[in-house]
């Protein structure tokens, strides 16, 4: 290793992250960081981990380390199947990749074994009635899936395809709590660690930098940092990432220190520049960048230049990552639902920050929603032709928090102007600049799909959390979209301060109504969470509730606790507001009464149950 040139930086995608596409961070801080003159390289040590797991060496290695003593039912059924599932692994999981389209046949003459999973999902077959390559994949993703069921289960409790001990870390618990789960070794982490140290034999860097976008990444993270302090002692470990960027602002954890040496807040271009110019000789300050000296915690932002502009950054650099090798996992014969984890996508972002930066619920105050910045729709396109050149992928995923209309009008005539044969979806606010005649350019430019916020689906309420649309004018927009051919996704919220029972089922029956007229495809209901950086963490007083303040030396300090004395018992719905989601993505019970979902009296909705039908109809709201 020591006669190896030294790379300046590895950067590493931590497990466990989404297997079907390169999570972006990455692609943007290595080629951002090679036009400053560093030599930087890349590395998904997610995906990787997850290959090597779902092999059939990783499942024989795995089945050898059963933990639990006594195993269920489904378990002892897979464990009957075992021979099964190891002797087809390898050959489902490069069917998934793209790699192995013979082996469809196959699938479709019964070859894998089925396990509960199967027994559960099997009514969904007959939806794939008109395409076998997707039943198939369908078939083989069911079987992945029995076999991350069965590992979660019996071998490391902790494992989740796209998290890994989630659950730990969002228990809000201490550093201390989390330092012992980091120590803990499964089978899961030994193939983790011997990915990385065979990567740092071969790259030689001088530094780490690890992405940590979720939760679900952090305890890897930490696990991996902690192997090179101890095995690669000389090597600089910088933490940042969207995760960090909430949770560790006030970060007081000096044991934190043991195993990293930076942590990064907000864009990572800056931040690392400086680090590595110091860590090169250079005497230069720093840029948001924690660090201990003297047994203190230091937050060293002495660096006086801006963060660059969107427009000044490079394009993405997907140079080392194995694009071959990601696969796609069919949850569901909903072709909405199945975009996040189905399909290879280029992650990449039009802008940078919300330009709406209102919602009451959202972190309004951090940089990567309050900085907008943009880039032309020409400098864009240019960076997509390079990105489509560079990985021969055609789909694009705009990960923007929210595409303005502005943006994705001009990018859409950029798009048809150069003849690019794309596909592409992205986030957006259902507002009322989204016309009929704007719908429908952005499907002839590759629009397939756009997700946004219904959020709490009460006027009431949209106007209290500033979310600048009422249900009429998204009813409109997502007519607009639907006309156009374009699938919808609503990201949808229940919990919201003051918010009522009757608010709850009133706003289940416009979500029912909605997905009745098809103007929604796909959603998902999630609790409200009061964060510390959003205008109702900021001033929760204004919204009618109290904070419950962190205890001292809390390890993580974005989400807080609160009590809203107005508000129904949130929670009490929480199964049945799942449950008529799941049911209505599958085109299933959009006509039933809202009362089917609960196991409880529920009130009746006061919505009229023509509300949708009244408002399309209304001329006034076109
Ligand atoms: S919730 Fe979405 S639209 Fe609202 S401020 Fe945040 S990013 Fe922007």
């Amino acid at each position: 290793m020591l006669d190896l040139p030294q790379l300046d930086i590895l950067l590493i995608t931590p497990p466990f992250i989404q297997m079907n596409c390169p999570y972006p961070a990455t692609t943007m801080l290595k080629s951002f960081l090679e036009t400053k003159g560093f030599s930087a390289k890349q590395c998904d040590i997610s995906l990787l981990t997850l290959l090597e797991l779902f092999s059939k060496k990783g499942l024989i290695t795995a089945l050898k380390n059963i933990q639990t003593k006594k195993q269920s039912k489904n378990a002892v059924a897979f464990l009957k199947n075992k021979e099964s599932y190891i002797q087809n692994i390898d050959a489902v999981i490069s069917f998934l990749q793209g790699l192995n389209p013979d082996f469809e046949k196959a699938i479709l003459a019964n070859k894998l074994p089925k396990g509960e999973r199967y027994h559960i999902q099997h009514h969904s077959l007959p939806d794939f009635e008109n395409s076998s390559s997707q039943k198939a994949e369908f078939l083989a993703s069911i079987f992945i899936e029995e076999i991350g069921d069965f590992l979660a289960e019996n071998v490391d409790s902790r494992f989740g395809f796209s998290r890994y001990a989630e659950q730990i870390v969002l228990q809000n618990v201490s550093f201390k709590k989390i330092h012992k789960a980091i120590l803990r070794d499964t089978v899961i982490t030994d193939i983790m660690l011997k990915i990385l140290d065979k990567e740092l034999k071969e790259k030689n860097p001088k530094m780490i930098g690890f992405t940590i976008p979720f939760p679900g990444n952090f305890i890897m993270a930490l696990k991996a940092a902690f192997f090179v302090k101890e095995k690669y002692p000389h090597i600089k470990i910088a933490i940042g990432g969207g995760f960090i960027n909430t949770e560790l602002r006030e970060l007081k954890e000096k044991q934190l220190f043991e195993i990293v040496d930076f942590v990064c807040l907000d864009d990572g271009e800056l931040p690392l520049l400086q680090i590595l110019k110091q860590i090169n000789g250079e005497n230069v300050p720093l840029k948001r960048t924690f660090l201990l000296k003297n047994d203190e915690i230091l937050f060293m932002d002495d660096f006086p230049s801006e963060d660059f502009k969107h427009s000044e950054l490079p394009a993405q650099n997907y140079h080392g990552l194995p694009l071959d090798k990601y696969f796609t996992i069919t949850e569901t014969s909903n072709p909405m639902h199945n975009l996040w984890s189905q399909g290879k996508w280029i992650k990449m972002m039009l802008s940078h920050g919300c330009y709406w930066h209102q919602c009451a619920f959202c972190d309004t105050s951090l940089d990567y929603i309050k900085r907008y910045s943009m880039a032309d729709a020409e400098q864009l396109c240019d960076r997509m032709e390079i990105l489509m050149k560079e990985t021969g992928w055609n789909g694009f995923h705009f990960v923007d928090e929210a595409a303005s209309p502005a943006v994705l009008r001009k990018l859409a005539e950029c798009i048809l102007e150069r003849k690019l044969k794309i596909r592409w979806w992205t986030n957006i606010r259902f507002e009322k600049t989204f016309t009929l005649e704007l719908c429908k350019l952005l499907a002839k430019s590759g629009c397939i799909a756009v997700a946004g916020g219904i959020e709490v689906a009460s006027d009431r309420l949209l106007q209290k959390m500033k979310k600048g649309v009422s249900i009429a004018q998204v009813t409109q927009t997502c007519s607009h979209f639907q006309q156009s051919g374009i699938m919808i996704h609503a990201y949808l919220m229940y919990g919201f301060p003051t918010q009522t029972t009757q608010e709850t089922i009133d706003a289940l029956e416009v979500v029912r109504q909605l997905f009745n007229h098809q103007l929604l495809q796909s959603a998902f209901w999630h609790r409200f969470t009061m964060t510390v950086h959003s205008p109702i963490g900021i001033n929760p007083e204004k919204f009618g509730v109290r904070k419950i303040d962190l205890p001292p030396h809390h390890f993580l300090q974005n989400a807080v606790e609160h009590v809203d004395k107005k508000g129904c018992k949130h929670e009490l719905y929480s199964f049945g507001l799942r449950k008529s989601i799941y049911n209505f993505i599958h085109q299933n019970g959009t006509d039933f009464p809202l009362q089917t979902w609960f196991d409880f009296s529920i009130p009746k909705t006061k919505m009229n149950s023509n509300l949708i039908q009244k408002i399309l109809t209304d001329k006034n709201n076109a």
